[in-house]
């Protein structure tokens, strides 16, 4: 029904129209100049019509198209009214009452243009605003230009009234045709399509009073040409903007976020600079209004804040690099920067024996409980200062974290790591004298050579690990891995042949965490995150197997599993009538299966679960490794309707440009960044930008690790889109989040 009368008039606004405008164009036509007036008053009442329609389709909680429809409707009454009268008096005064209709129909066009920009802008960054604000200004200008004539053209003899009025059309289209640029400038994908209708038509409806009132002030405006189709045309074009506003469901907040694309913005602002600018210089040559010359200068100021912003994220990168790799209270390098340095120094230069030693302290744990943490802090960044001094600069010195501390030592073999070991011992045995107090502390080191005791950083590291705690346990100071030590080596194996077991049967358990939307407080994802009961030895965490797995070449066999069960998972929830995204983690290893796409999409559909139901956290350090190929499975993923997020962010080493061109949607930053948010003004200074170039991405941005209401405030005050951490719900078995979502 609804359908029949949209389709009858639709038809019946394009008919008139087009036969209003044969009508126009035709000479000679005096005669019939009542008749066409009519049709031309149809031609305004029918869009009005067609914006009612919208209204009684899309309920009146869409308040734009309400007043879209009040703004034409108004129109169509002024235009009502001048047609009646025309018929009875000749010549009509001016201003009439018919100018009350037709101005306030630009009041309430704004009104419904900043809803809609209200409805598209909201949560994004400062920046977007800018950029909207630029454009309007750059359009601004220019037609502030082009109705120079009129604003100077002030009659003799003309009453204040009648002279404001005149003045008020142009002004208000300049305003309507700001609004718009400024909704073009969001960039919004979604929207543009129907933007064109929008934008044409309040081109076409602006040009119309723009060459009218120029016409009008030069005394060479007649009735009955072409140009009075003008308005009708606009308002026709205004209301199937309407009208596919209205059939266009309200945007979810889940799928509102929209890409950005970066050319467009450096377009915006590129034409809104050039439009300022050409106005300015070609005022230096003719007469330009104080309007147009303002609006100019202007667009230009926000112009320059606009690539001063941009500046300024793209300066920041390589700090955010730095923080993550740097720990923060020894300023030595972490534990991630020995592994990406560690890394590379084993391979290159080729054949270089290589020394790996593992410290651990001796009874700091009795420092941090008896003196409190504070002092413990002031400890280890003593301890590390004074390793870095009895080191050679290029051995490269890392805190692993707690009261750990790694060595790798360049070109060693066994000799020289023992006197490497001695010197460290005897410099830690040495006090510490720090205020009044005198501690004393010593250390264990476990050490694994290159290549003899395995091939990489890791097997090293675990090899060394085990070193150290049997230098610990016998106290004998310092230990070099040996064969010996292997009896771990057959629990290895043994901890394999579990695994085996755990990945066939049912001993992998997934535990949810929820992800808080820091606007609304809602809940709508989950990250799900493994967990092994395991027969003996009770629930196991990711960090007591994955690397286990991955080593043994199981991963893909893990993703799978953990993937059926998150699946199985969002299917129970979505009975429940619970909408929530799963997040599932994928390794670099699960991604060398090139089908995981397919493999994906045939689970989704197996369940029937919608594919965007899932999400899929891909750490950085897996999208550099192999980029092509991450990007290639990537965007199939996505295609396939797989939301796609970047985890642990910030740690990496993406490039700016790399993330841009990403299928992503998301970014997760990582929690080292959020701990130390409270008390580090550049940690949050940081988190700030972080937020900013996600959003001038278009993407998601997620906190990770938030642990206090502090965080969680300041987080929300910056914009961050959603929360995640021990806060609000440590990671939990299904059942138990159930309960937390019922009780919230
Ligand atoms: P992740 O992806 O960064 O997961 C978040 C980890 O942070 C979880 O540890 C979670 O318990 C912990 N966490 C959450 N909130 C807080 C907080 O407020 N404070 C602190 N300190 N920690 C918080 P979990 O469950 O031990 O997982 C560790 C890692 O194991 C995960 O890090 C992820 O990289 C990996 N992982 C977990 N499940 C899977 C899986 O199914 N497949 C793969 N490939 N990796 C997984
Ligand atoms: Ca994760
Ligand atoms: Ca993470």
């Amino acid at each position: 029904m609804h359908a029949t009368i949209r389709v009858g008039l639709m038809w019946a606004m394009g008919l008139l129209l087009v036969a209003y405008v044969v009508g126009l164009m035709l000479p000679a036509h005096d005669a019939g100049v009542g008749a066409y007036r009519g049709l031309g008053l149809l031609t305004m009442l029918l869009p009005a019509a067609v914006c009612w329609l919208a209204v009684s389709h899309a309920g009146f909680r869409r308040r734009e198209i309400l007043l879209a429809a009040a703004a034409l409707t108004s129109y169509a009454a002024g235009d009502s009214y001048y047609y009646l009268m025309v018929g009875t008096h000749q010549a009509l005064a001016f201003p009439s009452l018919a100018d009350v209709g037709y101005l306030a129909f630009y009041p309430l066009m704004l009104a419904a243009l900043t809803v809609t920009l209200r409805r598209n802008v909201r949560g994004r960054a400062s920046s977007v605003w800018l950029d909207s604000a630029l454009g309007a200004l750059g359009a601004a200008s220019l037609v502030a230009v082009m109705i120079n004539p009129v604003l100077s053209s002030s009659r003799a003899g003309q009453s204040l009234l009648a002279s404001a009025v005149a003045v008020a059309y142009p002004l208000l289209d300049l305003l309507l045709v700001a609004a718009v640029i400024g909704i073009a400038a969001l960039r919004n994908t979604r929207l543009s399509r129907r933007l064109v209708l929008l934008a044409g038509g309040v081109a076409v409806f602006t040009g119309a009073d723009t060459i009218y009132a120029t016409q009008q002030a030069r005394g060479t405006y007649m009735v009955g040409r072409p140009l009075d189709a003008g308005w009708s045309i606009g308002l026709a074009l205004i209301a199937l903007w309407v009208d596919g506003i209205a059939r266009r469901e309200r945007p979810s907040p889940a799928t509102r976020a929209t890409r950005t694309s970066s050319t467009t913005t450096l377009a915006v602002s590129g034409l809104a600079t050039a439009a300022g600018l050409g106005v300015l210089i070609a005022g230096t040559q003719v007469h330009m209004s104080n309007l147009a010359v303002s609006l100019a200068g202007l667009a230009l100021v926000a112009g320059a804040v606009r690539t001063h912003l941009a500046f300024r994220r793209l300066t920041w990168l390589p700090d955010l690099r730095r923080q993550a790799s740097t720990d923060h209270l020894t300023g030595l390098p972490n534990r991630r920067a020995l592994y990406a340095e560690g890394r590379a120094r084993l391979t290159d230069p080729q054949g270089q024996r290589r020394a790996l030693l593992v410290l651990d302290l001796d009874k700091f744990k009795e420092v941090n409980d008896t003196l409190g943490h504070h002092i413990g802090d002031k400890l280890l960044a003593r301890v590390g200062a004074r390793l870095r001094g009895h080191l050679r600069t290029d051995d490269l010195l890392a805190r692993l974290g707690g009261d750990e501390f790694a060595v790798l030592l360049a070109d060693a073999g066994y000799d020289e790591a023992t006197d490497v070991a001695v010197k460290l011992r005897a410099a830690l045995a040495e006090p510490f004298i720090m205020d009044s107090l005198t501690l004393h502390t010593g250390v264990s080191l476990g050490i694994a050579l290159f290549p003899d005791d395995g091939p990489d950083l890791n097997s090293l590291m675990r090899k060394a690990d085990i070193a150290m705690y049997k230098a610990k346990a016998s106290g004998v100071g310092h230990h070099f891995y040996n064969g010996s030590d292997e009896a771990n080596e057959a629990a290895r194996a043994q901890t394999v042949q579990e695994l085996r077991t755990a990945l066939a049967g049912d001993q992998l358990v997934l535990h949810y965490q929820p992800k808080i939307d820091l606007r609304s407080g809602d809940v709508r994802s989950v990250e799900a995150l493994v967990r092994w009961n395991h027969p003996t030895s009770g629930l196991l965490y990711p960090a007591a197997f994955l690397s286990l797995v991955e080593e043994s070449g199981m991963m893909p066999a893990l993703t799978r599993a953990v993937l059926a069960l998150a699946l199985d998972q969002a299917t129970a929830w979505a009975a429940q009538g619970r909408q929530l995204t799963v997040a599932v983690n994928l390794s670099a290893s699960s991604l060398v299966d090139a089908n995981l796409p397919e493999q994906v999409s045939a689970m989704l559909s197996d369940r029937g679960v919608p594919p965007s139901a899932l999400q899929l956290e891909i750490t950085e350090e897996f999208l550099m490794a192999d980029r092509d190929r991450a990007g290639a499975i990537l965007t199939r993923l996505r295609h396939a309707g797989v939301q796609i997020s970047i985890d642990d962010f910030g740690t990496g080493y993406s490039s700016l440009s790399y993330l841009r061109d990403l299928p992503v949607d998301e970014l997760k930053l990582d929690r080292s960044f959020i701990f130390p948010m409270a008390e580090n003004v550049r940690a949050a200074a940081l988190i700030a930008s972080t937020i900013g170039l996600a959003h001038i991405l278009g993407l998601r941005i997620v906190a990770e690790g938030v642990e206090t209401p502090g965080s969680y405030a300041e987080l929300k005050r910056l914009g961050c889109d959603e929360a995640q951490g021990y806060l609000m719900s440590r990671p939990v078995p299904a059942v138990d989040l159930d309960r937390w979502l019922s009780t919230r």
